[in-house]
C-alpha cells in the first residue's frame, strides 16, 4: 500500500538555498520536508572556495548579479543581507577571514557551514530525505502532490531549490527547468558561467607552454571589464578575471586582454629603442612581464634580437598584443566544471518579494535555478541564502 504523508512545505534540493528556506519555514512553525536525490549532503558547499566556502561577500549589491531582469534580486538581497548571514556564522563561532575584495572564507573548512545548516534544520524539526528521487509532481486544487517511490507527500507550498546544471557529477540536474516547463513557466536560455575559456589550436599551443603561470590582467568584452588574476592552463585560460568574463561571454564574441594596464607599451618600446638600442626585445619585455609570457609575445609576432633592428610598425603590433590582446574564444569548458549556470527560470514569472510563481499559487523557485547569477566572490551563496530566506518566510 502506498503511504501518504502531509507537510506544510516541501523543498526539493538540499543545497544552500533549500536549507535556508527549510530552516526559515521551520522557524515559523511549519512542518517541512527537505528532499535531495544525492547521497551526500550539500556537496557544492563542501567543495566550494577550495574547501573553505566563500560564503558571502561584504560588498554584495545588486550590480554584482547577471539577470535579464536586473532589479529582481534587490528585494531578497535587502530582506536578508550578507551581514545577516555573517551574524548566523558568528553565532556558530565559525572563524572566517576576508581573502580579498570583500570575499569571506571559512578559516578551517566548508564543512562548518554544512554542519551549521544541519544543526539549524534539526533545531526547527526539518525532515531531511537524502537519496530520494522525485518521480512526479501533481498539482491538486490547493496543494501539491509529490510522488516518491512508495510514498506520496502532500504539501501546501512546494519550493524548487534544485540548482543549475553545473557539475552533474555531484548531483546537478535539469529538474527545476522540467518543473518550470510542466507549469508553463518561461526559462531564459542557460549557459555555463564562471568557467574557463578555450581557444583554437594555434593559440592553445602557445598558452599551454605557459600552463600554470598566473598574471594580473584586465579583461574586457564591450563595456564589461574585470581586473584580477589570469591563469594559463593546458586547455586555455582560467583564473578569476577569465571566470568573471566567461559569465558574460557569448559565442563568437571577442574578448580583449590588457596584460599591462596603465602602461602605454608602444611608447615604452619606442623610448627603449632610442635609449637602449642594443637591448634584446625579449629582455626588455621581461622587465615588466614574466619571461615566458614575454617569449610568447615575441613568438606570436615572430620577432627577436636587438630592439634597434625591429621596425616601429612591428613594435606597434607587439605592444597591441600586450595592451589589447584581442581574441575570440572557441568555447567554454562547459557545465562539467562551470561554477554556475547563467540564465534559468525567468524572474518575470516570480514575485521578487516572496519567490512565489505569480501565476501558480504555492509554487516557489529559489537559488541558482532562477535567472540570477552572481559574480565570482561569494555572491552566489549570498543569493542562495537571501532567496531561500525570503521563500522560507512566505511559504
Ligand atoms: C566548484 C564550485 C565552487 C563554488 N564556490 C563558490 C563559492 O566559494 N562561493 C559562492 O558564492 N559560490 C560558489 N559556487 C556556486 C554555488 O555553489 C552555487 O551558486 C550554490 O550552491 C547554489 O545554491 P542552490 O542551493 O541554488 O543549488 P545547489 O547548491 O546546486 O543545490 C541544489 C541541490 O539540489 C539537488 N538536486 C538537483 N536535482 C535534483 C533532483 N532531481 N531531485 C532532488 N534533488 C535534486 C542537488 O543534489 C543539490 O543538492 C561554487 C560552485 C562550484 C561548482
Amino acid at each position: 500500500m502506498e503511504k501518504a504523508v502531509k507537510y506544510d512545505v516541501v523543498v526539493i534540493g538540499a543545497g544552500a538555498a533549500g536549507f535556508m528556506c527549510a530552516i526559515e519555514a521551520g522557524k515559523r512553525g511549519k512542518s517541512v520536508c527537505l528532499i535531495d536525490h544525492s547521497t551526500k549532503i550539500a556537496e557544492k558547499i563542501r567543495i566550494s572556495g577550495g574547501g573553505r566556502c566563500n560564503f558571502t561577500n561584504l560588498n554584495t549589491n545588486p550590480s554584482c548579479f547577471l539577470s535579464n531582469n536586473k532589479n529582481f534580486c534587490k528585494s531578497a538581497l535587502s530582506q536578508y543581507t550578507q551581514f545577516d548571514f555573517i551574524e548566523l556564522v558568528d553565532r556558530y563561532k565559525i572563524k572566517f577571514h576576508e581573502k580579498k575584495l570583500g570575499q569571506l572564507f571559512c578559516d578551517n573548512s566548508s564543512n562548518e557551514i554544512i554542519n551549521m545548516l544541519l544543526s539549524e534544520s534539526r533545531k526547527y524539526n526539518v525532515t531531511l530525505k537524502m537519496n530520494t528521487k522525485v518521480e512526479k509532481i501533481n498539482c491538486l486544487s490547493k496543494a501539491y502532490e509529490i510522488k516518491i517511490k512508495d510514498i506520496t507527500i502532500q504539501c501546501k507550498s512546494l519550493v524548487i531549490a534544485s540548482g543549475g546544471l553545473s557539475i552533474p557529477k555531484i548531483g546537478a540536474s535539469a529538474f527545476g527547468y522540467d518543473i518550470a516547463s510542466q507549469f508553463n513557466i518561461n526559462i531564459i536560455k542557460t549557459s555555463p558561467g564562471l568557467v574557463p575559456l578555450q581557444f583554437d589550436q594555434d593559440l592553445l599551443t602557445g598558452f599551454s607552454k605557459l600552463s600554470g603561470l598566473s598574471v594580473n590582467a584586465n579583461i574586457s568584452m564591450g563595456k564589461i571589464t574585470f581586473e584580477d588574476d589570469l591563469l594559463f592552463t593546458h586547455k586555455g585560460l582560467s583564473g578569476p578575471s577569465v571566470l568573471q568574463i566567461s559569465s558574460y561571454w557569448e559565442s563568437y564574441r571577442n574578448i580583449v586582454i590588457d596584460f599591462h594596464k596603465n602602461t602605454d607599451i608602444n611608447q615604452l618600446l619606442l623610448d627603449q629603442k632610442e635609449n637602449n638600442p642594443k637591448k634584446e626585445i625579449q629582455n626588455i619585455l621581461a622587465t615588466f612581464l614574466p619571461r615566458k609570457l614575454a617569449l610568447l609575445f615575441c613568438d606570436l609576432e615572430n620577432i627577436n634580437g636587438q630592439i634597434a633592428n625591429i621596425k616601429n610598425d612591428k613594435l606597434k603590433s607587439l605592444s597591441n598584443k600586450i595592451n589589447y590582446f584581442n581574441v575570440i574564444p572557441i568555447d567554454t569548458e562547459g557545465y562539467r566544471i562551470a561554477e554556475v549556470t547563467v540564465g534559468g527560470i525567468d524572474t518575470k514569472e516570480i514575485s521578487s518579494k516572496t519567490m512565489e510563481v505569480k501565476k501558480q499559487s504555492g509554487l516557489y523557485f529559489i537559488g541558482e535555478v532562477l535567472d540570477v547569477t552572481g559574480h565570482l566572490g561569494g555572491y552566489n551563496f549570498q543569493w542562495a541564502w537571501s532567496s531561500g530566506y525570503v521563500a522560507g518566510n512566505n511559504v
